[in-house]
């Protein structure tokens, strides 16, 4: 099999604001610590930024990954809707999409969901509590039955369409549910949303979370299947 070619996209605004704690918990953006959990899965892992030309998406990058990766928060609205069109188009290709936690509100997104993708939110040091609620699927591959993160509360209801399977449940100190693990397909494109990830907390470098990308990107991959044919079609056994 191929090596499975990975593009991190980042927003990359909080990393660099000296007096915020993602400075420090994650120096070299949280693109960089993602990739530091990929590189030893024999991944070939790329990183692209809101503030690169074209955001570091151009026709040419995103013809050669098979799997996007999808951190953005405080700059949604500034991502063109060109690049959106871009990366829409791509996944209906069968480009795998991996979006992660505030990465909900993207315009990406929203945009292969149709709904508001709006949740509850609190930052007041949580721990969420993740469950695997389809131990048989390959996003679980290797996780213990839950774990625990501190972490941001993100609460029910996530208005999201019925996930086609669910594979983590989130409980959080604060009583709260969410569902943390969702599979979607748009087009010959494999879309997963993961919750975990605030900016200020060291997510990223949980083992379990690593495990968890790590086995996204490889669901998420592109299975090369047949192209669809579309329009008029002549009848494929001989008439009278
Ligand atoms: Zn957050």
């Amino acid at each position: 099999m191929s090596t499975i070619r990975v593009t991190i996209w980042n927003e990359f605004r909080h990393e660099q604001h000296a007096d915020h704690p993602a400075s420090t918990l994650y120096p070299n953006g949280i693109h960089g610590a993602i990739a530091d959990g990929l590189i030893p899965e024999g991944f070939a892992v790329g990183t692209a930024t809101l503030d690169e030309p074209e955001h570091g998406l151009s026709s040419e990058v995103l013809a050669n990954t098979d799997v996007l990766i999808w951190w953005g928060h405080m700059a949604h609205h500034e991502v063109s809707d060109v690049i959106v069109d871009r990366v829409q188009r791509r996944v209906h290709e069968g480009m795998g999409l991996i979006v992660l936690h505030s990465g909900h509100f993207s315009k990406i997104f929203r945009r292969l969901m149709g709904t508001t993708c709006d949740l509850k939110w609190r930052e007041a040091d949580d721990i969420e509590r993740v469950w695997v609620v389809e131990p048989g699927h390959a996003i679980a591959a290797g996780l213990p039955e839950y774990f625990e993160l501190p972490e941001e509360m993100y609460g029910e209801r996530f208005d999201i369409p019925a996930p086609e399977n669910l594979i983590f449940v989130s409980w959080f100190t604060g009583g709260e549910v969410f569902r943390s693990g969702a599979c979607y397909t748009r087009g010959l494109g494999k879309v997963f949303y993961f919750r975990p990830g605030h900016e200020s907390y060291p997510t990223y470098f949980d083992a379990n979370v690593r495990r968890v990308i790590a086995n996204a990107v490889r669901w998420a991959a592109p299975s090369h299947g047949p192209r669809p044919v579309f329009g008029n079609a002549r009848p494929l056994e001989p008439r009278a």
